[in-house]
């Protein structure tokens, strides 16, 4: 297309990314990007390490400037300069300079839209009181500072165990002071499956943070030494000396309502695949547009980094004409806290459950490398596939080293369509201290692999309170004593092929080890010596998992 005025609203994430891809693709094109607040594409991931002092310099989170908007993209970026209305009909936003409240108009032959998300505050009492903050921009991670400072914080209240939470914590922490976390849901990260939030929590615990689960924040008061009490329900209260609030953000979807832009279910701004909106001339990117579930195909919100700046080169790709199409989100993401990595991509069980799709899971528990070489940890992974063509749909991990290399590979295997016998299959790096010969992405594919070829057959420990199956625990005795289901009969793995008739009177067995590698073994002898066994998955470790989740349910 010729010379055209593209006006951005937003310049942040998706903005900025779109501006600087428009005049990649044309120098032609005027190009003027508003922003109300007082930054241009500043690092809205790393402010809770800017609280915690990890991030020193301010400075650092600016990733660009106007003036290098100006000189390297000769984009016209107006800092304090808010879009008060967009008139569709002339073609044409209305602007409020934020320091001399002066209005204008200006023009557009193409609008994109990339405001972003609000965070939410809800209406309770006492949530205006000084010393309750948010984590958004760059202001609010300098007040939070400025208050640990001046007020000599020393406990911090979080209300709410999502991403941003648990980062806060983990900086909070990092600055000395002592954390609550308030959780209304029975666990934290919620896009999680519960069972694999359980050791997040127990990690959380270990390190020294108060993890209050199904505790709705009713009030915040104010007590007289200058202190916050926050009201948790049940007659329980967190005493502190700062409060964030982290229960989640909304589209920002003001302007486009006004302009009388479709709307979506989710509530945010509806786009087709090359992000445009019910007006031909106007494009909307980020967090405040609802997308489509790549694995579900649900319209859905998912905030995140990743598809805002994709989405924003998207955008300009398709003002300038090409055919560049957005493919939905996975909702791939991580988040570090406290020495633990927690990583998804995908959809989770619950997700699945929820859209009436079918599937099968598995959990496996490896090393993060080599378990010759010193160091290696264990990671935590649950794969979610389509039991009848194998397709990979999911996949959760959580461990301390090397999880988001993992959950990035598998991100990709999603993406592609790819199956549990690709993963399997996949080449990846090894030397000792990186992987292993069999990485877990590979592991995760046999074993999902074994149990499509019916090689593996499973059993859920959700299934096993209904069963009438004898459990057989295959672990040594000493394992055996330290903890075992009450049901469970021990028959070490080593004494099973002698013992085996022992079994015979019994229907079904189930077996399970530590994390499921054992009882394979023993499942596989007892098919193949005609025993109708399954391997209850994940073992142990999963099954403590979920038995936290079940005690809290009750
Ligand atoms: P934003 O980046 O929020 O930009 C929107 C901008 O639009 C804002 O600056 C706003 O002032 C401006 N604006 C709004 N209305 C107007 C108007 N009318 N006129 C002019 N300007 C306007 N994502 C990850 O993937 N990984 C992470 O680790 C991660 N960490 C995060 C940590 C924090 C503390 C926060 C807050 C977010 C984090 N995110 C993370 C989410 C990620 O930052 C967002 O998904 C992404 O920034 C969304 O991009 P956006 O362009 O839609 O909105």
């Amino acid at each position: 297309m010729s010379a055209k005025r593209l006006l951005l609203v937003g310049g942040v994430a998706g903005g900025a990314s779109c501006a600087a891809r428009a005049r990649r693709l044309s120098e032609d094109a005027e190009i003027v990007l508003f922003e109300k607040g007082p930054y241009v594409s500043f690092a809205n991931c790393g402010l809770p390490y800017y609280v915690g002092d990890v991030i020193r310099e301010e400075q650092n989170l600016l990733v660009a400037t106007p003036e290098l908007f100006r000189e390297r993209f000769r984009i016209d970026v107006r800092v304090g300069h808010e879009v008060t209305a967009i008139d569709r009909a002339d073609r044409t936003i209305q602007v409020r300079d934020r320091r001399t409240g002066t209005l204008y108009r200006e023009p557009y032959d193409a609008l994109v839209l990339s405001p972003g998300a609000y965070p939410i505050r809800p209406p309770l009492p006492g949530i205006d009181l000084p010393g309750i903050f948010v984590t958004r921009t760059i202001p609010d991670s300098r007040a939070i500072r400025r208050w640990i400072e001046e007020k000599k914080a020393r406990r911090a209240a979080i209300v709410g165990g999502g991403y941003i939470g648990l980062e806060m914590a983990e900086n909070l922490v990092r600055r000395g002071l002592s954390v609550t976390i308030v959780e209304m849901l029975p666990q934290v990260m919620p896009p999680l499956d519960p069972e694999m939030a359980e050791p997040v929590h127990e990690h959380l615990r270990n390190s020294g943070v108060r993890l209050l689960l199904e505790h709705p924040v009713t009030a915040f008061e104010a007590r007289a030494d200058g202190t916050l009490s926050v009201h948790a329900g049940s007659g329980v209260s967190v005493e502190a000396d700062l409060v964030l609030l982290a229960v989640g953000i909304r589209p920002e979807t003001a302007l486009a309502r006004a302009a009388g832009l479709e709307i979506g279910a989710a509530g945010g701004i509806r786009v087709n695949e090359q992000l445009r909106t019910s007006d031909p001339a106007i494009w909307a990117v980020g967090d405040a547009v609802e997308v489509r579930d790549f694995v579900t195909g649900q319209w859905c919100l998912i905030p995140l980094a990743g598809p805002a700046n994709r989405q924003g080169r998207i955008a300009a790709d398709a003002i300038f004409g090409r055919p560049s199409v957005f493919r939905g989100v996975q909702g791939t993401a991580v988040c570090g806290v406290l020495g633990m990595t927690l990583a998804l991509s995908g959809a989770s069980e619950k997700a699945l459950r929820r859209a009436g799709l079918e599937y099968e899971k598995i959990y496996l528990h490896p090393g993060h490398h080599a378990g010759y070489y010193p160091g290696a940890r264990p990671i935590s992974i649950k794969l979610l596939f389509h039991p009848r063509d194998g397709r990979v749909l999911g996949v959760q991990a959580v461990g301390t080293e090397g999880v988001d290399k993992r959950v990035d590979v598998i991100a990709m295997a999603i993406q592609k369509g790819a199956t549990v016998f690709d993963l399997e299959e996949a080449e990846l790096c090894y030397a000792p201290q990186f992987g292993a010969a069999k990485d877990p992405v590979n592991l995760a594919g046999m074993v999902a692999a074994n149990v499509m070829r019916g090689d593996a057959v499973l059993a859920h420990w959700e299934d096993l309170p209904a069963s009438d199956a004898v459990v057989v625990d295959v672990r040594s005795p000493k394992e055996f004593e330290a903890g075992h289901l009450d049901k469970a009969i021990n028959i070490p793995l080593p004494e099973l092929r002698d013992r085996m008739e022992e079994l015979r009177p019994h229907g079904q067995i189930w077996s399970y080890c530590g994390v499921g590698q054992r009882s394979y073994y023993a499942t596989r002898a007892l098919l193949q010596n005609g025993f109708p066994a399954r391997n209850l998955s994940g073992g142990y470790l999963t099954y403590k998992a979920i038995q936290g989740t079940r005690k809290r349910g009750k």
